[in-house]
């Protein structure tokens, strides 16, 4: 059966696409995991004319994929540690995101740097220099200042009035300067796994792979506890930290990294990011990150996280603690911990190096080649998840064989994506278009029928149902985790997610019976 040449995601499709796959259909590439390295394999496999099954375990961007900053960040930590190449790569691939591909789902984020009596005359001047050789970077990656702007100094009243909480006394200014954030992290997952669908992939959630060979993977169905075998001409396996446990010889060294939830309020409802400098730990920030949708993440740790690998990583209070204690130190207003709405932590998937710490490994990706076919990729980040799609695509045609077009993702845009001024002439509400782009008018359409889904799932949440039923109908949501914790974030605080649950159970009832496509 061929599939349907839809974006459109669902249980039907699902089903039919499984059922497919059961009866033994070979197809070119089998990818195993869908964040956002996965679901990239799966995209420019399938735009490359190959034929293409991608399963995850459990959900669209369930690992680490959405437990990031949400940053589509240029590189300059890594140029500061001298990785030149990794710097340039990011600033290349953060240029691709914000001007062609998702430029929906990724803006300009302002962050200052508060240049606070912690911050010495010398410490200033190096971050100055760093920056400006960032937004060099920029310029070498050909992204127009348009996308991101020159940074400069800012006086002290400049700095106070982007981020009005700061603690006045002996601040000197700030540093300004930008780079891409993403609406979110889950929902990028999900955009380059449906445009991947809409070039005929089969996404297939819940499809475990139980064991892999370069012929394909012997697997289990989650939703029925069924195992049957996918076949395919090569195999790609993209399961970030769990990679090890597929392939051998792949060694991974995941570090621990926490972000804090706030509500803006508790941080004086900042207009833009803040480096905050980590005292004790030269060169190292603590990042301040205001969303969208009235929260603010503040992070990171950089814990080694050594031992099982749980499903869902947990922060810890000394983590906590940390954090607060390091906000606490550049804010007038106390920050308690009763301000802490939620809390979440992810694991970074670094290949393991010779000796130090985690946060020295480098970013850099890999492409592993088994003795069985298998290619493994693994590391890198985020921003980078084109590139590692296509060095993984790249290596598994030359090694199978395979007969492929040239990639294509530097300029294909992902579902939804259209430019500045397209956006701006889209008649839906403002968060919609920020959330779904040129697909917007189409959620809001849903309310037509029923009006109460223009209401907030739980007070004061940006989020309304009509989101929800749109994830039952097209972005392959499944079950309520699905549309709290990945297809929308109310998840990331506990009482939200509470009050939200009734709407996503009605939502649910929308799943559709027999058809799967739009
Ligand atoms: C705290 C933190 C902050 C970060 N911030 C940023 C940032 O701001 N910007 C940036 O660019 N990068 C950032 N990163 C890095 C980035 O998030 C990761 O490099 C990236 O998300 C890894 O994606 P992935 O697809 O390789 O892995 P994952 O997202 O972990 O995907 C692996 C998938 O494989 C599935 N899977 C596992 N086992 C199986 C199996 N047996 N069968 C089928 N499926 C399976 C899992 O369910 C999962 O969905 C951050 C990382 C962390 C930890």
């Amino acid at each position: 059966m061929t599939p349907p040449a839809t974006s459109s995601l669902n249980a039907s499709r699902r089903a039919s696409d499984l059922a497919t796959l059961a009866a033994g259909e070979v197809v070119d590439v089998l990818v195993v995991g869908l964040g956002a390295t996965g679901a990239g394999a799966a995209l420019d496999a399938a735009s490359r004319g190959l034929s293409v099954a991608a399963i995850d375990a459990h959900d669209l961007a369930f690992g680490t994929s959405r437990w990031s900053s949400k940053l589509v960040h240029g590189g300059l930590r890594y140029l500061a540690s001298g990785q030149v190449g990794v710097a340039h790569e990011s600033a290349v691939e953060r240029g691709v995101l914000m001007a062609h591909t998702a430029p929906h789902l990724v803006r300009a984020l302002p962050f200052v740097l508060p240049l606070t009596p912690l911050v010495s005359g010398s410490s200033a001047a190096a971050a100055m220099a760093g920056i400006r050789a960032g937004d060099l970077l920029r310029l070498s990656a050909r992204t127009p200042r348009a996308v991101l702007p020159r940074p400069r100094r800012l006086s002290a009243v400049e700095t106070l009035r982007l981020a009005p909480a700061l603690r006045s006394y002996g601040l000197r200014g700030g540093i300004l300067s930008w780079d891409g954030q993403l609406t979110d992290d889950a929902r990028l997952v999900t955009a380059i796994a449906r445009t991947a669908a809409a070039h005929g992939a089969r996404i297939i959630t819940r499809c475990r792979a139980l064991a892999l060979t370069g012929e394909g993977a012997h697997v289990r169905d989650e939703q029925t506890g069924e195992e049957l075998v996918i076949r395919a001409r090569a195999v790609i396996n993209a399961t970030g930290v769990w990679a090890g446990g597929l392939a051998e010889g792949v060694r991974l060294r995941p570090s621990r990294g926490t972000h804090l939830v706030l509500r803006a309020e508790a941080l004086g409802a900042p207009l833009s990011g803040l480096h905050l400098p980590v005292p004790g730990a030269s060169g190292r920030f603590a990042l301040v990150l205001p969303q969208e949708d009235g929260r603010v993440y503040v992070g990171l740790t950089d814990e080694p996280a050594d031992g099982p690998i749980p499903d869902v990583p947990q922060p810890t209070e000394a983590e906590i603690g940390f954090l607060l204690d390091l906000v606490d130190s550049a804010l007038e207003v106390p920050v308690r911990r009763s301000d802490v709405a939620g809390a979440y932590a992810g694991l970074r998937p670094l290949l393991d190096g010779p000796g130090g710490r985690t946060a020295d490994l480098s970013r850099r990706h890999a492409v592993l080649r088994g003795a069985d076919g298998v290619v493994t990729i693994v590391g890198g980040k985020l921003t980078t998840y084109r590139r590692m799609a296509e060095d993984a695509l790249d290596a598994v045609i030359e090694e199978r064989g395979l007969t492929a077009g040239p990639c294509r993702t530097a300029r294909l845009p992902l579902i939804g994506a259209a430019s500045g001024p397209e956006l701006g002439r889209l008649t839906a509400p403002a968060h919609l278009v920020r959330r779904y782009g040129a697909e917007a008018p189409d959620v809001a359409a849903l309310a037509a029928a029923d009006p109460s889904l223009l209401d907030p799932v739980a007070p004061g949440s940006a989020t309304i149902g009509a989101e929800l039923v749109w994830a039952v109908l097209h972005e392959g949501a499944l079950d309520e985790s699905d549309l709290l914790d990945r297809r929308t974030r109310i998840g990331l605080i506990a009482e939200d997610r509470e009050a939200a649950l009734p709407a996503a159970r009605r939502a649910l009832a929308h799943a559709p019976a027999g058809t799967g496509s739009r």
